[in-house]
Protein backbone atom coordinates (compact mmCIF):
# COMPACT_ATOMS: atom_id res chain seq x y z
CA UNK A 1 0.00 0.00 0.00
CA UNK A 2 1.42 3.25 -1.18
CA UNK A 3 0.46 6.67 0.54
CA UNK A 4 -0.38 8.70 -2.77
CA UNK A 5 -0.33 11.85 -4.38
CA UNK A 6 1.89 14.36 -3.94
CA UNK A 7 2.39 18.14 -6.31
CA UNK A 8 5.89 19.81 -6.63
CA UNK A 9 4.32 23.02 -7.28
CA UNK A 10 4.84 26.10 -5.08
CA UNK A 11 0.77 27.23 -5.14
CA UNK A 12 -0.24 24.10 -4.70
CA UNK A 13 0.34 23.95 -0.99
CA UNK A 14 -3.84 24.52 -0.46
CA UNK A 15 -3.59 21.10 -2.21
CA UNK A 16 -3.92 19.73 0.60
CA UNK A 17 -7.06 19.94 0.95
CA UNK A 18 -7.07 17.29 -1.24
CA UNK A 19 -6.49 15.11 2.62
CA UNK A 20 -6.12 11.84 0.66
CA UNK A 21 -2.81 13.57 -0.69
CA UNK A 22 0.70 14.18 0.48
CA UNK A 23 1.47 17.45 -0.60
CA UNK A 24 5.16 18.75 -1.49
CA UNK A 25 5.80 22.17 -2.17
CA UNK A 26 8.70 22.88 -4.45
CA UNK A 27 11.22 25.16 -2.81
CA UNK A 28 10.32 24.43 0.88
CA UNK A 29 11.74 21.65 2.76
CA UNK A 30 8.44 21.06 4.43
CA UNK A 31 6.82 18.28 3.45
CA UNK A 32 3.04 18.34 4.41
CA UNK A 33 2.03 14.42 4.62
CA UNK A 34 -1.85 13.46 5.06
CA UNK A 35 -1.05 9.35 5.27
CA UNK A 36 -3.21 7.62 2.86
CA UNK A 37 -3.03 4.06 1.88
CA UNK A 38 -4.67 4.12 -1.58
CA UNK A 39 -5.67 0.77 -2.93
CA UNK A 40 -4.14 -0.21 -6.23
CA UNK A 41 -5.79 0.13 -9.20
CA UNK A 42 -7.90 -2.57 -9.92
CA UNK A 43 -6.39 -4.62 -13.40
CA UNK A 44 -9.19 -3.08 -15.74
CA UNK A 45 -8.75 -0.06 -15.33
CA UNK A 46 -7.21 2.40 -17.55
CA UNK A 47 -3.38 1.80 -17.85
CA UNK A 48 -1.14 4.84 -16.54
CA UNK A 49 -0.32 7.17 -18.50
CA UNK A 50 -0.43 11.03 -19.27
CA UNK A 51 -2.71 12.95 -17.27
CA UNK A 52 -2.77 16.04 -19.06
CA UNK A 53 -5.57 15.79 -22.01
CA UNK A 54 -8.01 13.94 -19.76
CA UNK A 55 -11.19 15.54 -19.44
CA UNK A 56 -12.71 15.94 -15.95
CA UNK A 57 -14.71 13.14 -16.50
CA UNK A 58 -11.26 10.78 -16.83
CA UNK A 59 -9.96 12.59 -14.06
CA UNK A 60 -12.91 11.26 -11.78
CA UNK A 61 -12.71 7.65 -12.73
CA UNK A 62 -9.05 7.94 -12.33
CA UNK A 63 -10.12 8.88 -8.37
CA UNK A 64 -12.92 6.05 -8.13
CA UNK A 65 -10.03 3.59 -9.56
CA UNK A 66 -7.82 4.94 -6.98
CA UNK A 67 -10.17 4.15 -3.94
CA UNK A 68 -11.04 8.37 -3.71
CA UNK A 69 -14.11 9.72 -4.42
CA UNK A 70 -14.94 11.69 -7.94
CA UNK A 71 -14.55 15.08 -6.51
CA UNK A 72 -11.12 14.46 -6.10
CA UNK A 73 -11.08 14.42 -9.56
CA UNK A 74 -12.10 17.70 -10.17
CA UNK A 75 -9.66 18.53 -7.71
CA UNK A 76 -6.70 17.27 -10.17
CA UNK A 77 -8.69 18.75 -13.23
CA UNK A 78 -8.20 21.83 -11.18
CA UNK A 79 -4.07 21.75 -10.58
CA UNK A 80 -3.76 20.79 -14.48
CA UNK A 81 -5.62 22.92 -16.08
CA UNK A 82 -5.59 25.93 -13.65
CA UNK A 83 -2.59 25.95 -11.61
CA UNK A 84 -0.86 24.13 -14.56
CA UNK A 85 0.99 21.74 -12.29
CA UNK A 86 4.31 20.13 -13.64
CA UNK A 87 4.35 16.95 -11.05
CA UNK A 88 2.10 14.67 -9.04
CA UNK A 89 4.87 13.18 -7.29
CA UNK A 90 2.86 10.15 -5.70
CA UNK A 91 1.09 9.71 -9.10
CA UNK A 92 4.34 9.44 -10.97
CA UNK A 93 5.04 6.38 -8.15
CA UNK A 94 1.85 4.97 -9.69
CA UNK A 95 2.94 5.25 -13.35
CA UNK A 96 1.21 8.58 -14.28
CA UNK A 97 3.09 11.84 -15.09
CA UNK A 98 1.61 15.02 -15.73
CA UNK A 99 2.91 15.58 -18.81
CA UNK A 100 4.92 18.46 -19.02
CA UNK A 101 8.03 19.03 -20.85
CA UNK A 102 11.17 21.30 -20.23
CA UNK A 103 11.60 24.80 -22.28
CA UNK A 104 14.80 24.04 -24.22
CA UNK A 105 14.84 27.47 -25.55
CA UNK A 106 12.96 30.70 -25.25
CA UNK A 107 13.44 33.59 -27.90
CA UNK A 108 11.90 36.99 -27.40
CA UNK A 109 11.06 39.48 -30.50
CA UNK A 110 11.12 43.35 -29.67
CA UNK A 111 7.27 43.56 -30.53
CA UNK A 112 6.98 40.98 -27.76
CA UNK A 113 6.22 38.02 -29.57
CA UNK A 114 8.20 35.02 -28.08
CA UNK A 115 8.75 31.83 -29.62
CA UNK A 116 9.66 28.94 -27.36
CA UNK A 117 11.52 25.07 -28.37
CA UNK A 118 10.03 22.73 -25.95
CA UNK A 119 12.37 19.29 -25.09
CA UNK A 120 10.23 16.69 -25.66
CA UNK A 121 10.57 12.98 -23.18
CA UNK A 122 12.70 11.87 -26.54
CA UNK A 123 14.63 14.78 -27.04
CA UNK A 124 12.61 15.89 -30.10
CA UNK A 125 12.38 19.42 -29.91
CA UNK A 126 9.37 21.15 -31.08
CA UNK A 127 7.99 25.09 -31.69
CA UNK A 128 5.45 26.61 -30.12
CA UNK A 129 5.18 31.15 -30.45
CA UNK A 130 3.02 33.56 -28.35
CA UNK A 131 1.42 36.46 -29.89
CA UNK A 132 0.59 38.99 -27.50
CA UNK A 133 -2.20 41.93 -29.56
CA UNK A 134 -2.74 44.43 -26.72
CA UNK A 135 -5.86 45.80 -27.93
CA UNK A 136 -8.02 43.92 -30.37
CA UNK A 137 -11.31 45.93 -30.41
CA UNK A 138 -11.01 46.37 -26.64
CA UNK A 139 -9.46 43.38 -25.30
CA UNK A 140 -6.12 41.67 -25.19
CA UNK A 141 -5.48 39.18 -27.08
CA UNK A 142 -3.00 36.55 -26.81
CA UNK A 143 -2.50 33.77 -29.30
CA UNK A 144 -0.79 30.49 -29.12
CA UNK A 145 0.91 29.41 -32.61
CA UNK A 146 0.86 25.77 -31.61
CA UNK A 147 2.73 23.01 -33.76
CA UNK A 148 0.87 19.42 -34.47
CA UNK A 149 3.90 17.20 -35.42
CA UNK A 150 7.84 17.58 -34.96
CA UNK A 151 8.78 18.74 -38.31
CA UNK A 152 7.01 18.36 -41.70
CA UNK A 153 6.54 15.56 -44.24
CA UNK A 154 5.32 18.11 -46.61
CA UNK A 155 8.18 20.06 -47.75
CA UNK A 156 6.34 23.41 -48.75
CA UNK A 157 9.15 25.53 -50.72
CA UNK A 158 8.88 28.43 -48.79
CA UNK A 159 8.96 26.48 -45.39
CA UNK A 160 11.68 26.14 -42.92
CA UNK A 161 10.01 23.03 -41.45
CA UNK A 162 9.41 21.47 -44.36
CA UNK A 163 13.55 21.83 -45.32
CA UNK A 164 14.14 20.07 -41.65
CA UNK A 165 12.48 17.28 -42.31
CA UNK A 166 9.65 15.15 -39.96
CA UNK A 167 9.95 12.86 -37.40
CA UNK A 168 6.39 12.05 -35.99
CA UNK A 169 3.53 12.96 -35.05
CA UNK A 170 2.83 14.93 -31.51
CA UNK A 171 0.34 13.14 -28.90
CA UNK A 172 -2.50 15.37 -27.97
CA UNK A 173 -1.03 16.17 -24.89
CA UNK A 174 2.17 17.59 -26.44
CA UNK A 175 -0.13 19.91 -28.56
CA UNK A 176 -1.83 21.24 -25.27
CA UNK A 177 1.03 21.61 -23.24
CA UNK A 178 2.31 24.25 -25.59
CA UNK A 179 -0.63 26.29 -24.85
CA UNK A 180 0.20 25.79 -21.48
CA UNK A 181 3.80 26.59 -21.49
CA UNK A 182 2.74 29.97 -23.56
CA UNK A 183 0.20 31.19 -20.58
CA UNK A 184 3.00 30.26 -17.73
CA UNK A 185 5.33 32.54 -20.03
CA UNK A 186 3.71 35.33 -20.63
CA UNK A 187 1.57 34.69 -17.11
CA UNK A 188 -1.98 35.43 -18.38
CA UNK A 189 -4.49 33.34 -20.30
CA UNK A 190 -4.24 32.49 -23.93
CA UNK A 191 -7.14 33.80 -25.95
CA UNK A 192 -6.77 32.19 -29.25
CA UNK A 193 -5.04 28.89 -31.05
CA UNK A 194 -3.67 28.32 -34.31
CA UNK A 195 -2.75 25.37 -35.56
CA UNK A 196 0.12 26.63 -38.14
CA UNK A 197 3.20 26.05 -36.13
CA UNK A 198 5.11 23.00 -37.12
CA UNK A 199 3.06 20.23 -39.04
CA UNK A 200 0.27 19.64 -40.99
CA UNK A 201 -2.46 19.16 -38.41
CA UNK A 202 -4.59 17.15 -41.16
CA UNK A 203 -1.77 14.27 -40.79
CA UNK A 204 -2.55 14.43 -37.38
CA UNK A 205 -6.33 14.51 -37.26
CA UNK A 206 -7.01 12.70 -34.22
CA UNK A 207 -4.77 13.86 -31.79
CA UNK A 208 -5.55 17.45 -32.91
CA UNK A 209 -9.15 16.55 -32.49
CA UNK A 210 -8.09 15.41 -29.07
CA UNK A 211 -6.52 18.67 -28.13
CA UNK A 212 -8.65 20.69 -29.18
CA UNK A 213 -11.58 19.11 -27.19
CA UNK A 214 -8.80 19.64 -24.28
CA UNK A 215 -7.91 23.30 -25.04
CA UNK A 216 -12.20 23.96 -25.76
CA UNK A 217 -13.62 21.75 -22.76
CA UNK A 218 -10.86 21.79 -20.43
CA UNK A 219 -8.63 25.05 -20.93
CA UNK A 220 -11.86 26.86 -21.85
CA UNK A 221 -10.68 27.92 -24.89
CA UNK A 222 -13.67 28.94 -27.15
CA UNK A 223 -13.99 27.24 -30.47
CA UNK A 224 -14.31 30.27 -32.62
CA UNK A 225 -11.00 31.19 -31.12
CA UNK A 226 -9.09 28.18 -32.19
CA UNK A 227 -8.02 27.70 -36.26
CA UNK A 228 -6.94 24.58 -37.94
CA UNK A 229 -4.94 25.19 -40.87
CA UNK A 230 -4.14 22.63 -43.40
CA UNK A 231 -2.70 22.74 -46.94
CA UNK A 232 -4.79 20.12 -48.04
CA UNK A 233 -4.86 16.39 -47.32
CA UNK A 234 -7.44 14.20 -49.67
CA UNK A 235 -10.44 13.31 -47.31
CA UNK A 236 -10.06 15.17 -43.97
CA UNK A 237 -11.57 18.48 -44.53
CA UNK A 238 -14.48 16.45 -45.47
CA UNK A 239 -13.88 14.31 -42.09
CA UNK A 240 -13.39 16.87 -40.33
CA UNK A 241 -16.69 18.70 -41.11
CA UNK A 242 -18.20 15.98 -39.58
CA UNK A 243 -17.62 17.07 -36.15
CA UNK A 244 -18.88 20.45 -36.74
CA UNK A 245 -16.68 22.73 -34.39
CA UNK A 246 -17.25 26.05 -34.66
CA UNK A 247 -13.40 26.78 -35.36
CA UNK A 248 -12.41 28.17 -38.78
CA UNK A 249 -10.92 25.90 -41.16
CA UNK A 250 -7.67 27.92 -42.96
CA UNK A 251 -6.49 26.48 -46.42
CA UNK A 252 -3.30 27.41 -47.34
CA UNK A 253 -3.58 27.67 -51.16
CA UNK A 254 -0.49 30.45 -51.66
CA UNK A 255 -1.72 30.01 -56.03
CA UNK A 256 -4.89 30.88 -57.86
CA UNK A 257 -4.09 27.66 -60.10
CA UNK A 258 -3.32 23.99 -59.80
CA UNK A 259 -0.21 24.42 -61.86
CA UNK A 260 1.05 27.18 -60.21
CA UNK A 261 0.42 25.70 -56.81
CA UNK A 262 1.68 22.62 -57.47
CA UNK A 263 5.36 24.74 -57.60
CA UNK A 264 4.85 26.03 -54.14
CA UNK A 265 3.41 23.71 -52.17
CA UNK A 266 4.43 19.61 -54.38
CA UNK A 267 1.73 17.60 -51.93
CA UNK A 268 -0.57 19.76 -54.12
CA UNK A 269 -0.48 16.89 -56.68
CA UNK A 270 -2.38 14.67 -54.74
CA UNK A 271 -5.33 17.16 -54.12
CA UNK A 272 -6.72 19.31 -56.99
CA UNK A 273 -7.71 22.77 -56.67
CA UNK A 274 -11.04 22.34 -57.54
CA UNK A 275 -11.48 19.19 -55.21
CA UNK A 276 -9.96 21.25 -52.19
CA UNK A 277 -12.19 24.26 -53.09
CA UNK A 278 -15.54 21.48 -53.28
CA UNK A 279 -14.53 19.97 -49.73
CA UNK A 280 -14.70 23.86 -48.96
CA UNK A 281 -17.92 24.15 -50.04
CA UNK A 282 -18.79 21.69 -48.09
CA UNK A 283 -16.97 22.60 -44.96
CA UNK A 284 -19.32 25.61 -45.09
CA UNK A 285 -22.48 24.07 -45.74
CA UNK A 286 -21.90 21.90 -42.98
CA UNK A 287 -20.66 23.76 -40.31
CA UNK A 288 -21.77 27.53 -41.41
CA UNK A 289 -18.20 28.64 -40.72
CA UNK A 290 -16.27 30.79 -43.34
CA UNK A 291 -12.98 29.24 -44.68
CA UNK A 292 -10.21 31.04 -44.52
CA UNK A 293 -7.51 31.04 -46.93
CA UNK A 294 -3.93 31.61 -46.29
CA UNK A 295 -1.83 33.35 -49.27
CA UNK A 296 1.71 33.32 -48.75
CA UNK A 297 2.65 36.32 -51.16
CA UNK A 298 5.71 35.65 -52.90
CA UNK A 299 8.05 38.32 -54.63
CA UNK A 300 7.72 37.78 -58.62
CA UNK A 301 5.95 34.29 -58.00
CA UNK A 302 2.41 34.73 -57.31
CA UNK A 303 1.84 38.11 -55.93
CA UNK A 304 0.67 39.58 -59.79
CA UNK A 305 -2.54 41.46 -60.10
CA UNK A 306 -3.57 39.47 -62.40
CA UNK A 307 -2.69 36.13 -59.79
CA UNK A 308 -5.24 38.34 -57.73
CA UNK A 309 -7.84 38.94 -60.11
CA UNK A 310 -7.64 34.84 -61.09
CA UNK A 311 -7.89 34.42 -57.29
CA UNK A 312 -10.71 36.37 -56.80
CA UNK A 313 -12.73 34.50 -59.90
CA UNK A 314 -12.03 31.16 -58.28
CA UNK A 315 -13.46 32.36 -54.92
CA UNK A 316 -16.69 33.43 -56.91
CA UNK A 317 -16.94 30.18 -58.74
CA UNK A 318 -17.25 28.70 -55.37
CA UNK A 319 -19.35 31.07 -53.65
CA UNK A 320 -19.82 32.48 -50.43
CA UNK A 321 -18.46 32.51 -46.76
CA UNK A 322 -14.64 32.68 -47.47
CA UNK A 323 -12.29 35.35 -46.38
CA UNK A 324 -8.30 35.40 -48.10
CA UNK A 325 -5.64 36.59 -45.50
CA UNK A 326 -2.32 37.89 -47.00
CA UNK A 327 1.05 36.52 -45.42
CA UNK A 328 3.98 38.86 -46.96
CA UNK A 329 6.83 35.89 -47.22
CA UNK A 330 8.93 36.09 -43.86
CA UNK A 331 12.67 35.24 -45.42
CA UNK A 332 13.77 31.70 -44.50
CA UNK A 333 17.73 30.89 -44.97
CA UNK A 334 18.21 28.69 -47.84
CA UNK A 335 15.00 29.45 -49.71
CA UNK A 336 14.86 31.65 -52.67
CA UNK A 337 11.74 33.59 -52.42
CA UNK A 338 11.76 36.78 -51.55
CA UNK A 339 9.14 39.18 -50.05
CA UNK A 340 7.20 41.29 -52.31
CA UNK A 341 7.62 45.29 -51.74
CA UNK A 342 4.89 47.02 -49.69
CA UNK A 343 3.44 48.80 -53.31
CA UNK A 344 2.74 44.87 -54.84
CA UNK A 345 0.66 43.66 -51.76
CA UNK A 346 -1.41 46.88 -51.35
CA UNK A 347 -1.98 46.55 -55.27
CA UNK A 348 -3.15 42.43 -54.86
CA UNK A 349 -4.80 43.68 -51.81
CA UNK A 350 -6.46 46.39 -53.57
CA UNK A 351 -7.29 44.30 -56.83
CA UNK A 352 -9.17 41.23 -54.76
CA UNK A 353 -10.89 43.80 -52.56
CA UNK A 354 -12.29 45.57 -55.87
CA UNK A 355 -13.61 42.26 -56.65
CA UNK A 356 -15.77 42.29 -53.51
CA UNK A 357 -13.64 39.69 -52.05
CA UNK A 358 -13.34 40.28 -48.28
CA UNK A 359 -9.38 40.42 -47.26
CA UNK A 360 -6.70 41.30 -44.64
CA UNK A 361 -2.77 41.55 -44.70
CA UNK A 362 -1.03 39.81 -41.78
CA UNK A 363 0.84 42.03 -39.61
CA UNK A 364 4.26 39.96 -39.32
CA UNK A 365 5.34 39.59 -35.94
CA UNK A 366 8.39 38.77 -34.50
CA UNK A 367 10.65 38.39 -37.72
CA UNK A 368 13.97 38.97 -35.07
CA UNK A 369 12.92 35.95 -33.10
CA UNK A 370 13.01 33.14 -35.96
CA UNK A 371 9.42 33.58 -36.16
CA UNK A 372 9.25 31.64 -39.56
CA UNK A 373 7.74 28.14 -38.58
CA UNK A 374 10.82 25.74 -38.70
CA UNK A 375 12.99 28.38 -38.16
CA UNK A 376 13.99 27.91 -34.49
CA UNK A 377 14.14 24.12 -34.35
CA UNK A 378 16.54 24.29 -37.75
CA UNK A 379 18.98 26.23 -35.26
CA UNK A 380 19.26 24.06 -32.48
CA UNK A 381 18.00 20.20 -34.55
CA UNK A 382 19.40 19.62 -37.26
CA UNK A 383 20.81 15.86 -36.88
CA UNK A 384 17.83 13.91 -36.16
CA UNK A 385 16.55 14.57 -39.67
CA UNK A 386 20.15 14.63 -41.74
CA UNK A 387 20.00 12.20 -44.02
CA UNK A 388 22.41 8.68 -42.66
CA UNK A 389 21.02 9.45 -39.08
CA UNK A 390 17.98 8.33 -37.29
CA UNK A 391 15.56 9.81 -39.27
CA UNK A 392 11.99 8.23 -39.65
CA UNK A 393 10.47 8.05 -42.64
CA UNK A 394 7.80 10.46 -43.29
CA UNK A 395 4.54 8.46 -42.25
CA UNK A 396 2.00 9.87 -44.61
CA UNK A 397 -0.26 7.26 -43.59
CA UNK A 398 -3.15 9.76 -41.81
CA UNK A 399 -4.23 9.35 -38.47
CA UNK A 400 -7.63 10.68 -38.79
CA UNK A 401 -10.17 10.55 -36.19
CA UNK A 402 -13.22 8.10 -37.03
S1 LIG B 1 3.92 25.05 -44.63
FE1 LIG B 1 2.96 23.67 -43.16
S2 LIG B 1 2.42 21.86 -44.42
FE2 LIG B 1 3.95 23.02 -45.61
S3 LIG B 1 5.93 22.10 -45.04
FE3 LIG B 1 5.57 23.86 -43.67
S4 LIG B 1 4.64 22.95 -41.84
FE4 LIG B 1 4.43 21.45 -43.51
Amino acid sequence: MTPIALLRHAPLVRAAQFRALTVIASGSSSVTTTAVALPSVSKNKKAPGVLLGMSELDLQQLAVDFGQQKYRGKQLHHLLYKRKAKELQDLSQAGWNVGRSPIHKMVTAADGTIKLLIKLEDNRLVETVGIPVKYDKGSPRLTACVSSQVGCPLRCSFCATGKGGFSRNLKSHEIVEQVLAIEETFNRRVTNVVFMGMGEPMLNLKEVLEAHRCLNQDIQIGQRMITISTVGVPNTIRKLATHKLQSTLAISLHAPNQKLREKIVPSAKSYPLDAIMNDCKHYFLETGRRVSFEYTLLAGVNDAVEHAIELAELIHQWGPGYHVNLIPFNPVEGVEYQRPYMKSILAFSAALESRKVTVSVRQTRGLDASAACGQLRNEFQKTPFVAGTEVEQPELEMAVAS
